[in-house]
C-alpha cells in the first residue's frame, strides 16, 4: 500500500510510519512540524519507500501518484499545545480533516481518523464504551480539542454515509513512549523528565484523578489491525490498566531514582476525573489487546529521555 500519514512527524505518527515501512508499505508523511519534528523521521530519510512533505493540511494541497490509505493524525495533542493554539487546533480538526477526506475520496483510498478518548470528556460512564456519547463542555478550556475531534468524527461519518468512503475511526487513550518531546507537557513525559533532572514531580490537583496509559508499540499495532480490518468504528484502542496520578508519580520516582519528591499544582479546568477504555470491540473484532504493562513501558521510555537530556546537557 501507499499510505499518506498526516502528522507523521509527530510522536505517534513517526512510530506508525516506522511500522508501515517495516511491513513493506510506502509512506508519504505530510506535516507542518507545528508540534512534531523532522528529527522524528530523520532515520528514514534514505528509505526508498519514504517521502516527507512539509505542508499545513488546512491549506489546499495535492499528493501525486496512487494512494491506498490516508491516515489523519495531524493535530496538536498535548493540552499545553492546544491551549497555545486553539484556532489552529479547531482548523486542523475541521478544514484539515476535510482536506484529507477529499484527498482519500479523490484517490479512491480508505480514510483513517485518529480520534481520542477526549470525545468522552469528563465521563459519567466508566469504563468508557464506544456507545457512550460523552460529557464535554462545548465552551470550556479543553473544548478547542474535544470539539475539533468530535467534529472530525462527524465529518468522517458524513463522508462515509453520503459518499460511501471507506473509513476507520480510532479513539486513542493516553499513549506514551520514546519520541515524545521533552517539553510536551503531558504527564508521563513531564514526570520522567522531572525525575531524571532531580526536580519534584508536578501533580495537578490532589492526584486522585485516573488515566489508563498505553505503550506506543501496542497502540500502533492496534492502528494497523483497524486499518486492515473491515471495522468502521469508532474503536477504543488503549490499555485498560488504570492508575491515579499519585500512583504514576510513585512508579516514575522509583524507576528514575528521584529523591526530589512531589509538588502539588492547581488542577486545570475540566480535567477529566477518570478514564479507562472498554476494549471489548478491539479484542473481539480486531483480535487486539495491549501487551506492555505500565512499568515495562516506562522502563523502555526512561532511557530514551535520559539519552535526550544527556545530549542536551552534553
Ligand atoms: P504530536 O503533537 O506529537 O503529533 C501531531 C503531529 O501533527 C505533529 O507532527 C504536528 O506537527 C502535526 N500537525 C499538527 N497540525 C498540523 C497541520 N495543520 N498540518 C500538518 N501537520 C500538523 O501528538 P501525538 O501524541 O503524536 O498525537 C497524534 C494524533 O493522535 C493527534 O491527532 C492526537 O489528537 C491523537 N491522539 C493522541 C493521543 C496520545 O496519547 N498520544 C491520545 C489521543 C489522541
Ligand atoms: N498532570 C499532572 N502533572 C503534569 C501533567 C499532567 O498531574 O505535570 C495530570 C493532568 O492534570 C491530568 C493527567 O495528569 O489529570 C493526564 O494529563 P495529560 O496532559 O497527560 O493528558 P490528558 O489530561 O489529556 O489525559
Amino acid at each position: 500500500m501507499r499510505v499518506v500519514v498526516a502528522g507523521g512527524a509527530g510522536f505517534l505518527g513517526s512510530h506508525l510510519t516506522d511500522a508501515l515501512l517495516e511491513r513493506g508499505d510506502e509512506v508519504v508523511v505530510v506535516d507542518d512540524f507545528v508540534t512534531g519534528s523532522p528529527d522524528n523521521v530523520a532515520h528514514l530519510s534514505s528509505h526508498d519507500g519514504f517521502e516527507l512533505v512539509e505542508q499545513d493540511v488546512t491549506r489546499p494541497f495535492e499528493i501525486d501518484g496512487p494512494i491506498d490509505a490516508v491516515m489523519n493524525l495531524a493535530s496538536p495533542a498535548s493540552p499545553k499545545d492546544y491551549h497555545q493554539m486553539p484556532l489552529e487546533t479547531l482548523a486542523v480538526g475541521s478544514t484539515g480533516t476535510r482536506n484529507l477526506l477529499e484527498l482519500a475520496l479523490g484517490a479512491d483510498a480508505r480514510f483513517f481518523m485518529a480520534s481520542t478518548s477526549e470525545v468522552y470528556g469528563d465521563p459519567h460512564v466508566h469504563p468508557q464504551t464506544e456507545s457512550y456519547w460523552g460529557n464535554v463542555n462545548p465552551i470550556g478550556e479543553r473544548s478547542m480539542y474535544d470539539e475539533a475531534k468530535r467534529f472530525s468524527e462527524a465529518l468522517t461519518f458524513a463522508y462515509h454515509r453520503t459518499c460511501s468512503l471507506p473509513v476507520r475511526v480510532v479513539r486513542i487513550f493516553n499513549t506514551y513512549g520514546p519520541r515524545m518531546q521533552v517539553d510536551d507537557g503531558r504527564v508521563v513525559s513531564n514526570f520522567i523528565v522531572q525525575g531524571l533532572r532531580g526536580e519534584p514531580l508536578t501533580i495537578y490537583g490532589d492526584g486522585s484523578q485516573t488515566r489508563s496509559f498505553c505503550y506506543v508499540e501496542d497502540e500502533v499495532r492496534g492502528f494497523l489491525a483497524l486499518l486492515d480490518s473491515d471495522v468502521v468504528g469508532p474503536v477504543n484502542i488503549g490499555n485498560p490498566g488504570e492508575f491515579t496520578m499519585l500512583e504514576l508519580a510513585e512508579i516514575v520516582t522509583e524507576l528514575t531514582g528521584s529523591d526530589a519528591g512531589i509538588v502539588f499544582e492547581p488542577l486545570p479546568a475540566d480535567d477529566p476525573k477518570q478514564r479507562r477504555p472498554d476494549i471489548t470491540i478491539a479484542t473481539e473484532q480486531l483480535g487486539w489487546a495491549p501487551e506492555v504493562d505500565l512499568r515495562t513501558g516506562l522502563e523502555r521510555t526512561i532511557p530514551y529521555f535520559a539519552g535526550v537530556l544527556g545530549d542536551v546537557v552534553g
